[in-house]
Parts: C-alpha cells; sequence; structure tokens
C-alpha cells in the first residue's frame, strides 16, 4: 500500500515512482516443494479369482457349535453382507474379539485347524479378524493370536494358485489365486494403528478373512 501512486502526488514524484516500480522484479510465481505422496506398492496381478469348487454338497444345517459361541455355517445371509467399520471399540467389541480368539485357541473338532476367523462367522457384521500370526508354532503364545480391526490391504504379491478351505463351508475345497506376501493394517484393540506383513499361509489367512468382512466367500459367484 505504501507505494502505490496517490492523487496528488506531483508528476516527477508520480514518474519517479513508474520507474520505480519497472525496475522493481516482476512478482514470480511461488514454488512450493512437493514431496511425493508414498502410495501403496500395487498388486502385481489382480486380486485372486475363484474357480469352480472341488465339492459342491451343500451343508444340510446352518449353525455350528463352537467352544464358546457358535460359528454361521453357508448359505447366511450375514455371510454374504458386506460387513461395517467398527467406529468405536467399546467393551462390546473387545468381548466379541475375545471370543474370537478363544475360538481359535480352542477349537471345536476339525478336520483343518483354523488359523483365522472373522466376525461374521460369529454372526456380527463388524470389521474383525482374528488371527494366528505364527500358525506353524508347536506351542502358541497369547501374542501369537491377535485381533485387527477395520483391517485393510496395503498391498498383495506374487499371486498364485492354492487351495483352500473355510469353516463356514466344511468339507469343500477351493482353487483359488492369492497373493504370496500381502501386507495390511488395522488397529490393535486398543485403538494402536498396526501394519501386517505375511507370507504364504499367513498372507492367504489374511486374504481369506478380509474377504469374510466384504462378504466374499469361497464360493461366492462371480468375483475377482
Ligand atoms: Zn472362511
Amino acid at each position: 500500500m505504501a507505494d502505490e501512486e496517490k492523487p496528488g502526488m506531483s508528476a516527477t514524484e508520480r514518474f519517479k515512482r513508474r520507474k520505480a516500480a519497472e525496475a522493481s522484479p516482476k512478482p514470480t510465481v511461488a514454488i512450493v516443494k512437493v514431496e511425493p505422496m508414498i502410495l501403496p506398492e500395487p498388486p502385481e496381478e489382480p486380486i485372486a479369482k475363484h474357480t469352480e469348487p472341488v465339492a459342491v454338497s451343500e451343508p444340510k444345517f446352518d449353525i455350528a457349535s463352537g467352544p464358546k459361541r457358535t460359528y454361521l455355517l453357508a448359505p447366511n445371509k450375514i455371510l454374504t453382507t458386506k460387513c461395517k467399520e467398527v467406529d468405536k471399540i467399546d467393551d462390546k467389541i473387545i468381548s466379541l474379539a475375545h471370543d474370537m480368539e478363544d475360538f481359535l485357541k480352542n477349537p471345536p473338532p476339525l478336520e483343518v485347524k483354523p488359523i483365522g476367523f472373522a466376525a461374521p462367522q460369529m454372526g456380527m457384521s463388524v470389521r474383525i479378524i482374528s488371527c494366528m500370526l505364527n500358525p506353524m508354532a508347536i506351542e502358541l503364545a497369547d501374542k501369537d493370536i491377535i485381533s485387527i480391526v477395520n483391517p485393510r490391504f496395503v498391498y498383495i504379491k506374487k499371486v498364485h494358485l492354492v487351495t483352500e478351505t473355510c469353516l463356514s463351508l466344511p468339507g469343500r475345497e477351493y482353487k483359488i489365486k492369492r497373493g504370496k506376501i500381502v501386507k495390511i493394517k488395522g488397529m490393535l484393540l486398543d485403538g494402536t494403528p498396526r501394519t501386517f506383513k505375511g507370507h504364504d499361509i499367513v498372507a492367504q489367512m489374511f486374504q481369506h478373512e478380509l474377504d469374510h468382512l466384504d462378504g466374499i466367500l469361497l464360493n461366492s459367484p462371480g468375483r475377482g
């Protein structure tokens, strides 16, 4: 404001100010250094596609007994419904997660030992999974079984064909493409954000359980 020409200014003063203005550097566009955005690594191949089931006998029942609570068998609408995000980790959520962890620690007699479990399998349509992080351990430590709230993929890599089963589809096996290396992020039960990287069977389990949260089962039609 101070350098503007003002009414009543003498012609000489006005001339001087114009010359000074011409001599001064022209305004330039500010250059702001932008840090590159760190994007998640893209999957090397599209996310898995299911193939036809190996066996196709529909179960005659729709619920099975677990040690503490029941878990659902397909067909059941909750299993094919996309689960809601957890917006608050309250006592109800923590209790559900503990029940899911207990289920993994003390599973009912099953043909295949479960290494992951998703909340909709307990009839709760919320985004929580419980997982064994070290399923090959001979003796499991408490820290090897954890629950992850609102898990999301960071990346899926090295897609290959595997055979997979699901507690909710007993007695059946499916050939399916899964990433061999997977990174996911989510929250622990105390709200701490965490990322988890899984290889092989753990990567497969993460993908299987996250599919459950999206209402996708191994026999879901048109998947991929
Ligand atoms: Zn399953």
